[in-house]
């Protein structure tokens, strides 16, 4: 990767200390996908939509921790929820129950009308697991469905065709179960039934051949954040596992409370059987949540199918309980941080403005790219998108390999050197904090990217 010269020199901090973390740390990186060569920058601050580097230089951010900081950096409603918790309670975490647990899941029942009970989790990956362990357990079966090129977390059970190779990953109508990762057992590969997106007829034949083995299929009804499902598709698929008697998940770490405040289920009018929720949720802060129908979600309490609490249950130990634990689940400071998010989200206007803002975006990188002549769509949805550098309709993993991947690797570290962050190849999200004069920054530095690529 040929970085810009100019970009080399102003970030000698972060290559400094890449160095030292490297030494102790695996790749310098708490998460594979922060890495990026030569070395990923380091942040120091951030402030509304900016982040600062440990050499002082800004950048827009439109990373924003993947997708979770929906108001951006150092909120004050959410800082001043936060703090307020922590005086007004006295402690940092009860590790007991507390009022803030109803009160976020009632706030959850009530903009998610699929979701009737709702569990905490601290991460959407601990979400997507339980929701998975779930599905095995409500209908007795063992395999799971998921879409190729999904993803939803960062464990052995939905590591599985991720990013294929394509010459690994079989057929387009028939994709085959390929591991993202060292590690994951055969048992997963040969227990998971990969389907291709966006295409009904190739996933109802696969679906219909394997029904009785199919506890549920996990899905992201935007795949990646900025591909979406087509309509039909969503309302066909909901119908077929309905008929087969296969639970649907709908895995909305990404799209709740941004896609529209009750996600994409909301935008589709598609009930899934079960939801999984964690990023904006948290405030910026750690968290999940798995909600649905009480019949499957009232498997994980502790006196399902006891009228007695005896000691067996209480503990979780009983055949007809599914086990679900965590020290630190439904953390009050998260909560609350959470909860003032929701509640600022939900005020007249905020996600309008944030759904016009980010197509004022869209609609000027489009122009910047039709000027230079590259081919190039913004792909997406909502407050996500993504650059794709093709002429082709995008519509599923697959398709993706058809961009120009090379070309958008040089623009983006151009683009980081002009002062626009997000990782390389990632999609855009956007804030409710970007603003106008960001969104003309933006456009002028890709102008600018295209220019210096070009020469
Ligand atoms: N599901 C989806 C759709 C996601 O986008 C993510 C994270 O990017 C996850 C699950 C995993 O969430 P977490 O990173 O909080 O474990």
């Amino acid at each position: 990767i040929e970085v810009p010269e100019g970009l080399a020199g102003r970030t000698k901090k972060s290559a400094e200390y890449f160095k030292r973390a490297t030494q102790v740390i695996p790749g310098g990186v708490s998460a594979n996908i922060k890495y990026f060569a030569p070395y990923p920058l380091a942040m120091e601050k951030g402030k509304g939509s900016k982040l600062y580097d440990l050499d002082g230089n800004e950048y827009i951010d439109y990373l924003l921790c993947n997708g979770a900081l929906i108001f951006g950096h150092g909120n004050q409603k959410i800082n001043s929820a936060v703090t307020k918790q922590m005086q007004e309670s006295g402690t940092t975490v009860f590790g007991t129950p507390h009022r803030l647990e109803a009160e976020m899941a009632e706030t959850i029942t009530t903009i998610f009308p699929s979701i009737e009970k709702v569990r905490f989790t601290n991460s959407g990956s601990e979400a997507t697991l339980l929701a998975i362990r779930l599905a095995m357990a409500y209908s007795g079966k063992k395999k799971l469905a998921k879409f190729e090129g999904h993803y939803h977390g960062g464990y052995d059970r939905v590591l599985l065709s991720v990013n294929p190779e394509l010459g690994e990953a079989g057929e387009e109508e028939h994709p085959q179960a390929v591991p993202d990762s060292m590690g994951v057992p055969d048992y997963y590969v040969r227990n998971t039934i990969i389907l291709p997106f966006n295409d009904i007829k190739a996933t109802e034949s696969i679906l219909r051949a394997h029904s009785e083995e199919i506890a549920g299929i996990i899905m992201e009804p935007v795949l990646g954040g900025f591909i979406p499902a087509e309509a039909v598709f969503m309302s066909e698929l909901r119908k077929l596992t309905s008929e087969l008697n296969i639970l649907l998940i709908m895995d909305e770490v990404k799209t709740g409370f941004r896609l529209t405040i009750g996600g994409a289920q909301n935008l589709y009018g598609v009930e899934p059987d079960i939801t999984t929720l964690g990023k904006v949720l948290g405030g910026g802060f750690p968290v999940g949540a798995v909600g649905g129908k009480k019949e499957i979600i009232d498997l994980l309490s502790p006196t399902h199918g006891s009228d007695i609490l005896s000691s067996g249950a209480a503990s979780g130990k009983k055949n007809n309980v599914l086990f679900h634990s965590g020290t630190y689940n439904g953390h009050p400071v998260i909560l609350a941080a959470g909860l003032a998010t929701v509640r600022a989200l939900k005020r007249p206007g905020v996600m309008d403005q944030l759904m016009i803002n980010t197509q004022l975006l869209r609609d000027k990188l489009e122009e910047v790219y039709a000027k230079h002549q590259i081919p190039m769509k913004t792909v997406g949805m909502g407050s996500i998108f993504n650059i794709v550098l093709t002429e082709r309709a995008v519509q599923n993993y697959r398709d993706l390999k058809h961009a120009n991947m090379n070309l958008r690797e040089k623009i983006d570290y151009e683009l980081l050197n002009l002062g626009i962050y997000t990782k390389p190849m990632t999609r855009y999200s956007m804030s409710c904090v970007h603003t106008i004069e960001d969104i003309e920054r933006t456009a002028a530095a890709h102008d600018q990217a295209l220019t210096y690529v070009e020469e």
